[in-house]
C-alpha cells in the first residue's frame, strides 16, 4: 500500500542555503528567475531575505535555519506543503544546527519530494518537463 500525493503545475519550492553556499544559490536563482517566476517560493529567513532582494518578488520567509527554520520547512514537507526542496548545504563545515539539517534531509526523502542539494541537480530539476505539469508522488508506506 502507498499513498498518492498530487503536485500541481505551480510548484511550491523551498530554498535553503548555508552561509558559504548562499552566493551560489542566489546566483542560480537569479539565472533561473524566469523559470522560478511560475512557482511559489518559500525559504529559511536569511536565504529568503536575500532572494526577495535579488529576485524582486515575494518569498515566504520562515525563521532563520539555525533558529528553527529548517524544522519549519521539514514540518511543511510532512504536511504536504512543499513540493521541491533546493538545499545547498555546506559539505565543508559543521553547522550548529546539524541535527536539524539531518532531520530536514531525512523528511525530504521520507516524503519522496524533489530534493536537490547541488547546483547540477537543481538545474536538472528546474528544466524537467514535469515542472509545468501536474504530478502524482508516491509516498512509501513505512508502517
Ligand atoms: P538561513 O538558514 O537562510 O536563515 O541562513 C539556512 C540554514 O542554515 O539552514
Amino acid at each position: 500500500m502507498h499513498t498518492i500525493r498530487k503536485i500541481g503545475s505551480r510548484k511550491r519550492i523551498a530554498l535553503v542555503a548555508h552561509d558559504h553556499k548562499k552566493a551560489e544559490l542566489i546566483e542560480w536563482a537569479v539565472y533561473n528567475k524566469t523559470a522560478l517566476a511560475r512557482h511559489e517560493l518559500i525559504a529559511t529567513g536569511t536565504t529568503g531575505k536575500l532572494l526577495e532582494e535579488k529576485l524582486d518578488r515575494p518569498v515566504k520567509k520562515m525563521l532563520s535555519g539555525p533558529l528553527g527554520g529548517d524544522q519549519q520547512i521539514g514540518a511543511m514537507i510532512a504536511e504536504g506543503k512543499i513540493d521541491i526542496l533546493i538545499f545547498f548545504w555546506d559539505p565543508m563545515e559543521a553547522q550548529p544546527h546539524d541535527s536539524d539539517v539531518k532531520a530536514l534531509l531525512r523528511l525530504g526523502v521520507a516524503w519522496n519530494i524533489l530534493l536537490a542539494c547541488d547546483r547540477a541537480t537543481a538545474d536538472f530539476v528546474l528544466t524537467s518537463p514535469l515542472m509545468q505539469e501536474e504530478y502524482e508522488t508516491i509516498i512509501p508506506d513505512y508502517t
